[in-house]
């Protein structure tokens, strides 16, 4: 028995590759050929020494005194915060632009929501020096002209998709369409461990450097590899697995997964897919989503543009639907007093993503002995504007 993906692509019932005909040699290619590219020592050499000379691995596992001793436990936070360009998104995007060089792909496209998947999408193809094609919903350019402003400065294109709610589930629609117009030379780099298979499988072992990496620190630390727990907060849940992944079948470690309830679970405006989602297809995989009585996608909400998504990744689906995974649901006002209350008390100003998995020490109690490894997984600097008019910071 094993939580991490099978043979066929599925994580228990969750996953797979629902896609259109025509999109069919471009995840074929793909997934017939991503694991013998990723176990290529070269690949793993050229892996490794970006990920530490270019995005600044390893993370710290930074121990919380004062946070562990508000909440009488031993809390430690993985550092992802520290990487190249503010969070966790990174590792997987250097990981894809690799691949992308090696299946001798010359264009990239991707499709982003907050701008933070463009951002890190963008910044490894001016690495590279590949053409780079972000596509945004029109609504979301003119909500994070900040992050378009980065990935123009990076040198990539940004093109609005005009049609529908012109936000994220519109942009991925325009990113399809061009990767089916150009199955040859594109890759299509996704930014969570979502999509068709093998994108989930591909990004969460990109991200498994994760917990590659506490394993070996809480041993230094603590004399043991395994924590007790492992807490991380879910978009569409790739900081999330990699942080879990090396603990995934070992059923000692608690996985504990943060969403984001936003206004609150019955308010009509919430991201908390475990609670409020059934199966359905998104994005070209099974997989727990948010949808109205007849199929249609409802549009999620969330205080975090990185967790405003109506879907979960298959891998976290199953955790969900196994009872292998604790979900808790936060809301926005509980999030920003978390991420007030670790700036105020350590010094380190999270994003409101990560905000969301630092307040669950006010819902639920961990004996004083439980390791407790938190995934930091990214800075707030991003977030400033929204801490500053919901504190009245001026
Ligand atoms: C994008 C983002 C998330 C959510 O995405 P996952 O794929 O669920 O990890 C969480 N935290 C930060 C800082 C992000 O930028």
């Amino acid at each position: 028995m094993t939580y991490n993906i099978n043979d066929m692509g599925y994580y228990g019932e969750f996953g797979g590759a629902y896609i259109p005909e025509m999109l069919y040699p471009n995840v074929e290619e793909l997934r017939s050929r991503y694991i013998a590219i990723l176990e290529e020592p070269s690949f793993q050499q050229e892996f490794g020494q970006l990920l530490k000379e270019y995005v600044g691995r390893p993370t710290p596992l930074y121990f919380a005194k004062r946070f562990s001793e508000k909440y009488n436990t031993k809390i430690y936070l993985k550092r992802e915060d520290l990487c190249h360009t503010g969070a966790h998104k990174i590792n997987n995007t250097i990981g894809q632009i690799l691949m992308a060089k090696r299946l001798k792909k010359t264009r990239i496209i991707a499709e982003t929501g907050a701008g933070q998947h463009g951002v890190a999408t963008a910044t490894v193809c001016a690495l590279m020096g590949m053409e780079c094609i972000v596509y945004m919903g029109a609504i979301d350019i003119r909500r994070q002209a900040p992050n378009v402003a980065r990935m123009k400065m990076l040198g990539a294109r940004v093109i609005p998709a005009t049609s529908g709610s012109k936000t994220l589930k519109d942009a991925t629609n325009e990113a399809i369409r061009d990767w089916i117009n150009n199955p040859v030379d594109t890759h299509y780099i996704i930014g969570s461990v979502v999509g068709p298979h093998p994108y989930p499988d591909m990004v969460a072992r990109f991200q498994s450097v994760i917990s590659q990496e506490i394993k070996q620190q809480l041993l230094e630390k603590e004399g043991r590899e395994t924590p007790n727990y492992v807490v991380a907060c879910v978009g569409g849940g790739s900081n999330a697995a990699g942080a879990y992944y090396e603990y995934l079948d070992n059923t000692q470690v608690g996985l504990i997964a943060v969403e984001a309830a936003g206004k609150g679970i019955d308010t009509g405006e919430s991201a908390a897919t475990s609670v409020l989602g059934k199966i359905g297809i998104i994005h070209g995989s099974k997989t727990l989503l948010m949808q109205t009585s007849d199929g249609q996608i409802t549009e999620p909400y969330s205080i975090s543009a990185g967790l405003d998504y109506p879907g979960v990744g298959p891998m976290h689906a199953h955790l969900f639907a196994s009872g292998r995974g604790e979900f808790i649901s936060i809301t926005d006002d509980e999030a920003m007093l978390a991420g007030r209350e670790l700036s105020e008390l350590e010094g380190i100003i999270p994003a409101i993503e990560t905000s969301h998995a630092l307040a669950i020490f006010k819902q639920r109690s961990f004996k004083k002995e439980d390791v407790v490894v938190v995934n930091l997984s990214g800075r707030g600097d991003k977030d400033l504007a929204t801490y500053i008019d919901y504190f009245n910071l001026k």
